[in-house]
């Protein structure tokens, strides 16, 4: 999601006449788009706009702007830490960049925090590939985990309209790129905002709707979304990405915890046997679906035979990638409050074996790709290897093998896998021979 900002955020600059640069060191103007997902995240952007803001010292006419989910948490408390800093903006506001730094160049210093309507973007978003793009559908979340601080920095949800995100998925088509990631914070929360319901009562808009109406723009060869809530989730999702062949066989599915008590404590509304069921239905109509979540350690009160029963859960399903977290307390969140917080120690070691294991299946996920071949999208060259190009297979999964970028980016290779590892596959291209006429 950050991404996909940084993306519309740059192409409205360079849209206004400036020109990328590398070095921090070179640039008239810095714009830190930042995460408050948990404290680390948050303590990064204080180290860098502290070297930026001695450089201003020097150099007054250097604009500098803190934009993102740190802004919104913070809003005028930022620029009393950092007065050098020019414009403070939330996530709300990363289409009005523009506007807000025109201010900014009459002399204003700038805050913008306030809840707004998002506008569309007008601008072209400066997208870091050529391949694959990002479209958010819906920002903000009504949700209330009671860990997680983005419905405070990034408000309530509201949906883009089908029609705005098909145009953009058009233009995308149009100028070559090739899969799309749909994107939403709660992607199965998708249109609840929208007017219009079915004559059943459903909703007009659905994700699963969605997926139908997109699916057949010309150039896009591969469809994802993300993230998926298990409370939501739908078997009539499941059923549209199985008959859909464009969507992509990956499902990122957050669960947080295998503990009932705790998936409760987090308001998360479902309990580890909807979760295991979901799965089940996935595979039953895709026994080959890719699955990967979140999960969080050490939240508060969290007892060791809790945090084994998140172990079971990731022994049990096996999970293609597992994204862990050890609980990091955030401003204005309910569980940040409460009284049996974990030591960092406990956490970390929690963190350490549930890491261990989701090393382990995940190899073991991998083996299925051995010796078969697998349709992969080829976005880069390896930055490790140039003789090599790198890709994703429909599951998600990197995929390595040689080749030359400037012959085969953006194209779908069948690559024969002869190497697999947890996280990454490595194959060669198979020869596609031209039939002879004798
Ligand atoms: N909207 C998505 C993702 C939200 S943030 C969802 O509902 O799943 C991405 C991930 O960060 C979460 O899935 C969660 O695992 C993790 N996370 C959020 N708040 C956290 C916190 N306070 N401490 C540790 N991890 C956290
Ligand atoms: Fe945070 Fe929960 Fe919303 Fe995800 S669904 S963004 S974890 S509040």
């Amino acid at each position: 999601m950050n991404k996909a900002d940084s993306e519309r955020m740059a192409g409205i600059l360079e849209d206004m006449g400036f020109e990328w640069t590398e070095d921090p060191n070179q640039a008239d103007v810095i714009l830190y788009n930042t995460c408050t997902i948990r404290d680390n995240a948050e303590q990064k952007v204080y180290s860098y706009l502290g070297r930026q803001a001695k450089r201003k010292h020097e150099q007054p006419d250097l604009t500098l702007i803190v934009a993102g989910c740190v802004a919104q948490q913070e809003g005028e408390a930022l620029l009393r830490r950092v007065p050098e800093l020019d414009l403070v903006m939330g996530p709300q506001h990363a289409n009005r960049l523009k506007d807000l730094l025109e201010s900014v160049f009459e002399g204003n210093q700038v805050v913008a925090t306030e809840e707004v309507h998002i506008f569309e973007d007008i601008t072209q978003p400066r997208r870091d590939s050529q391949v694959t793009a990002w479209v958010n559908i819906i920002y903000g979340c009504n949700e209330r985990c009671t860990y997680c601080v983005v419905p405070n920095v990034r408000g309530v949800e509201q949906s883009r309209t089908p029609e705005s995100i098909r145009a953009e998925i058009e233009q995308l088509g149009k100028q070559g790129y090739k899969e799309i990631t749909l994107l939403g914070q709660n992607i199965d929360a998708y249109g609840r905002d929208l007017p219009g319901s079915t004559p059943e009562g459903r909703h007009l808009h659905t994700l699963t709707d969605l997926l139908y109406y997109v699916h057949d723009v010309p150039g896009i060869e591969r469809i994802r979304f993300a993230t998926s809530h298990p409370r939501y989730f739908t078997e009539r999702l499941i059923k549209a990405c199985a008959e859909l062949p464009k969507v992509c066989e990956h499902f990122h599915i957050p669960f947080q915890s295998g503990d009932n008590e705790l998936l409760k404590a987090m308001s998360r509304g479902y309990t580890h046997e909807k979760y295991r069921r979901i799965i089940d239905t996935i595979r039953r109509y895709m026994p080959d679906a890719s699955i990967s979540a979140d999960a969080i350690v050490g939240f508060p009160g969290e007892t060791e035979a809790q945090f084994e029963n998140t172990l079971k859960l990731v022994e049990d399903i096996g999970f293609d990638l597992l994204n862990t977290a050890a609980y990091s307390p955030r401003p204005g969140t309910p569980a940040a409050l409460w009284d049996h917080q974990l030591s960092e120690e406990v956490k970390s070691d929690r963190l350490q074996r549930l890491n261990h294991l989701v090393n382990i299946k995940a190899a073991e996920r991998s083996q299925r790709y051995l010796g078969r071949t697998e349709k992969v999208l080829v976005e880069d060259q390896n930055s490790k290897d140039k003789t090599q190009v790198m890709g994703r297979t429909g599951g998600n999964r990197l995929t390595f093998f040689t080749g030359d970028i400037h012959q085969l980016k953006g194209q779908i290779v069948e690559v024969k896998i002869t190497e697999v590892r947890a996280f990454s596959l490595t194959g060669e291209a198979v020869e596609v021979r031209q039939p002879v006429t004798v």
